[in-house]
């Protein structure tokens, strides 16, 4: 047994679940019509890693609505993917993630949520895609629905878990910014829009190509990670 808690912040778009094929920006871009009443064009591009928060800001920003808006925005943003999740609206899993929420909570880990998306729509998600949200700790997770710069999630789980020993397992470079922001080890996973290559410029203690492939590398990985019980 550890002596100190080990929880797993995972990352939801590219980590826990494939990336939606197409449209997961133009979803963005919608609720905020929705909110502010009107189109907008042109929508912005696509970005990954962005919290749900940013990008809901970068828009308002590029058609000249104040944060007064953003609110507004969120709660569209939460509508339309219950909305769309009803219509049938589903993501896949990635590869070899039950397995994996299986083999950390036999270790005695905690599994918990890191992401930019809203508590909502993390719900939304993972049920539409076939995962137990029980599996996750939703006490000890962390939503960036209302952050402008993902480190501001990281900031806010290293403060509200202090003396546990934290992991972020994630898909983007952006991860990886945010987690050294709050000093936690962060382990990259290629089944987002990164290659293995990109993600071995980050500062991750490991790079897999899928949790399929490696699920044992990842939980070597975080034994070895400080904090553990003294041998
Ligand atoms: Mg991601």
């Amino acid at each position: 047994m550890d002596a100190v808690t080990t929880t797993i912040l995972w990352d939801i778009d590219g980590t826990l679940l494939r990336n939606a094929a197409s449209g997961a920006g133009e979803l963005y871009h919608r609720a905020v019509e929705a909110a502010v009443g009107r189109e907008l064009h042109p929508p912005l591009p696509r970005a990954h890693g962005k919290t749900d928060g940013q990008i809901l800001f970068e828009i308002l920003e590029e058609f000249d609505y104040g944060p007064e808006w953003h609110e507004r925005a969120r709660a569209s943003l939460d509508a339309l993917s219950v909305e769309r999740a009803a219509a049938g609206d589903r993501r896949e899993i990635a590869p070899g993630v039950p397995e994996a929420l299986a083999a950390t909570s036999g270790r005695g880990w905690v599994n918990a949520l890191l992401t930019g998306n809203s508590a909502t729509r993390s719900r939304v998600k993972l049920t539409g895609a076939g995962i137990d949200i029980d599996l996750f700790d939703w006490e000890r997770s962390f939503f960036g629905d209302r952050s402008r710069e993902r480190r501001e999630i990281t900031i806010a789980a290293r403060a509200a878990l202090p003396g546990e020993r934290l992991v972020i397992i994630g898909d983007t470079p952006r991860d990886d910014v945010a987690a050294v922001a709050a000093g936690i080890p962060f382990i990259a996973v290629a089944t987002g829009a990164y290659s293995v290559d990109d993600l071995r410029e980050t500062g991750a203690v490991l790079v897999v190509p899928t949790l399929a492939e490696g699920l044992d590398a990842a939980l070597e990985a975080i034994d070895l990670l400080p904090g553990a019980a003294a041998a």
